[in-house]
């Protein structure tokens, strides 16, 4: 095993260029650097889409079942789960673990693989992605942070509203979206050509991640109606489940006040075990907030992180190398078990 050891975000912050001009960043990154107007239309339309496309889809698939206009199969489950397990893959190992936190060393191949299925999760496009989640981790839970529930007044409707807002609602506020200055904290990732070709060719990925099920559907049943419903179940359902109902609860639930908080972090992230096999170990997401250069979620036995696993499989492929593991005695040191009420007083102090 070639795993070394990370530090803690607290000891060394994410090595995040800080005085790079954005002038640096290359001509036509559409569509994180278009600005003005178009910027704020761009926003919206894609918002809209990611709000309301995904819940739309899943109603017409229960109307058209429940008209007995198909019968559910296994396609259409397999083609959903696998598309979930492929774009998670891309998000969490790709996105999160290698291009936010260079928290391992990848291949080229495997570095553009998991850049190509996690433009196909419909979260973003690669860069800007990798952007947003570095300015969470700088802020968290403070004013600049992205998408904090915590950022709201005190109340109950007021923590209902924080919820909503980290969320979904983030993503219609262009000061979380495209907060001045943003392209700052991801000037390294501009610099590898290999990302910023699938930067540019976001759509292309986007659509295949609704084509590719689609074909795959239609090749099995044998039918323009089996392609309807691999891309029906393979595209928008499968981005709701993973969206809606899992990865996104990443920013919501997992910095509620739900979970258990192992660590003493300055923020208000949480471990909620119900999460992390949908996310891929990422609900382990105080114990991330602990060690954010760390490859692995998982600080116990019993901490289950699927994709720590697949890091090693990819590891033994020889497509996946140097994984940094929180050093033992930076955990013993940072851990805490102190009552998580006293914890979020004393946060609120
Ligand atoms: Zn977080
Ligand atoms: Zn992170």
């Amino acid at each position: 095993m070639h795993a070394i050891e990370a530090e803690s975000l607290e000891d060394t912050e994410l090595d995040v260029p800080g005085d790079v001009p954005e002038a640096e960043v290359p001509e036509g990154a559409a569509p994180c650097t278009v600005s003005g107007p178009t910027a704020l239309v761009a926003d919206r339309v894609f918002a809209f889409l990611v709000t309301f496309l995904p819940p739309l889809a899943v109603g017409l698939a229960l109307v058209l079942l429940g008209l007995g206009w198909y019968r559910l199969s296994a396609i259409e489950l397999g083609l959903m789960l696998g598309m979930h397990l492929l774009c998670v893959i891309g998000v969490e190992l790709g996105f999160h673990r290698l291009f936010s936190h260079r928290s391992y060393e990848a291949h080229r191949a495997a570095k553009v693989v998991l850049a190509v299925l996690g433009s196909m999760a419909f979260e973003g496009p690669v860069i800007w992605w990798a952007a947003t989640h570095r300015k969470h981790h700088r802020y968290s839970d403070k004013q600049g942070d992205p998408h904090s529930p915590h950022l709201h007044p005190a109340g109950a409707w007021h923590v209902f509203r924080g919820f909503v807002h980290a969320h979904i609602g983030w993503i219609w506020v262009p000061a979380s979206m495209r907060p001045p200055g943003w392209a700052r904290y991801v000037t390294d990732l501009y610099r590898d050509s290999d990302l910023l070709k699938i930067q540019l060719s976001y759509f292309a990925w986007l659509a295949a991640g609704f084509v590719i099920p689609g074909a795959i559907g239609g090749a099995l049943h044998g039918s323009w109606k089996g392609a309807f419903l691999g891309m029906l179940y393979g595209g928008p359902v499968r981005v709701f489940m993973m969206n809606h109902l899992t990865y996104w609860c990443i920013n919501s639930v997992t910095h509620s006040r739900l979970g258990s908080r192992p660590y003493a972090t300055s923020d208000r992230s949480s471990n909620v075990p119900l999460l992390a096999i949908p996310t891929l170990g990422q609900s382990w997401h105080n114990n991330h907030h602990a060690f954010p250069s760390a490859s692995t979620m998982s600080h116990a036995w019993w901490q289950i992180d699927i994709g720590d696993w697949i890091l090693r499989a990819l590891e033994c492929a020889n497509l996946v190398s140097n994984r940094r593991r929180p050093a033992g005695h930076r955990m013993a040191k940072k851990k805490t078990y102190l009552p998580r009420s006293k914890m979020n007083h004393e946060s609120d102090g």
